[in-house]
């Protein structure tokens, strides 16, 4: 195996809430349980939902639990070059395409066609200005969309929840590379820093399940290799949902780090007495790394 790397990806919307140092501890106890190295990756792209000093608290909050990147923390904010770099080879080998359609646009079709099919609210995108159907529309172009390959139908497994199907293609559509705000998706940033980082495993929130096979569809048309990945529970919120601060999710309490920790450690199924990151890393080798 290629030696391990980790990562933890926060969005700087908040500081840390019970949540979020889930994901931060299975993917540090991943990595030292297999001697690999773990990163911190501020992934501010989305710069209307990030919250001004979010990330430094965030850094602090982790430093505090004993969670600290072995290498220098990067923000995505200050490489959008290399996210250019990504979507321009992706147009030169026709992967992807300028598209002009604005959410109106897009209802219109698929009312018209009478195949309104959305998942989390977001229309399948019915592949108007596909550059086969005629190419961009409009005015000028708002956004780029990647242009999912005749394969669309992508397999993987995932370390906990085993193996995986989604058919891109009527699940998404030719998703967003950069939004008609000129911002980068998610999508595109995460594939780009993941190779760039040398991530091999990727351990995050069961809530991310489903974009992986957008991040694998979009690795191969890079050229970008695939890094293994785990999908962790989440805690929930009052009203059964992801905890977050919309459901009422308190910024992380460290009075007590060790009280978090082992709250932490709970949620993912090991034993939650009193030994903190020594005694998680134990169990956590027990049962994924053996
Ligand atoms: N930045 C994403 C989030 O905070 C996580 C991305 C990832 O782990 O791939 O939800």
């Amino acid at each position: 195996m290629a030696t391990y790397r980790g990562r933890f990806a926060p969005s700087p919307t908040g500081p840390l809430h019970a949540g979020s140092l889930v994901a931060a501890l299975a993917s540090w106890l991943d990595a030292r349980a297999h001697n690999g190295s773990w990163v911190v990756r501020i992934e501010d792209v989305d710069t209307p939902r990030c919250v001004p000093g979010a990330d430094q608290r965030i850094l602090q909050q982790l430093a505090t639990c004993g969670l600290v990147s072995d290498e220098p923390v990067i923000w995505q904010s200050q490489r959008g070059h290399r996210y250019q770099q990504a979507l321009n080879q992706l147009v030169e080998h026709g992967h992807a395409y300028p598209c002009g359609c604005s959410r109106k646009d897009i209802e219109a079709v698929l009312q018209a066609q009478g195949t309104h099919r959305e998942r989390h609210h977001i229309a399948v995108y019915p592949g108007t200005c596909r550059p086969a159907n005629g190419g961009l529309r409009g005015p000028s172009a708002r956004a780029w969309r990647f242009q999912l390959p005749g394969w669309a139908e992508v397999h993987w497994t995932d370390r906990r929840l085993g193996p995986q199907t989604q058919n891109v293609a009527t699940d998404v559509g030719d998703f967003v590379l950069k939004r008609a705000d000129g911002l980068w998706a998610y999508q595109l940033a995460v594939v780009v820093d993941d190779a760039e980082q040398g991530i091999t495993h990727v351990v995050r929130g069961e809530d991310l399940t489903d974009n992986t096979a957008r991040q694998i569809v979009l690795q191969r048309a890079l050229g970008l290799p695939t890094p293994a990945y785990m999908h962790m529970p989440l805690v929930m919120g009052a009203n059964g949902e992801k905890l977050s601060k919309q459901n009422g999710a308190q910024p992380l309490d460290l009075t007590d780090p060790m009280q978090a920790l082992n709250a932490a450690a709970g949620t993912l199924g090991l034993p939650t007495h009193t030994g903190g990151l020594t005694q998680a890393l134990a169990a956590w080798t027990r049962a994924w790394a053996a």
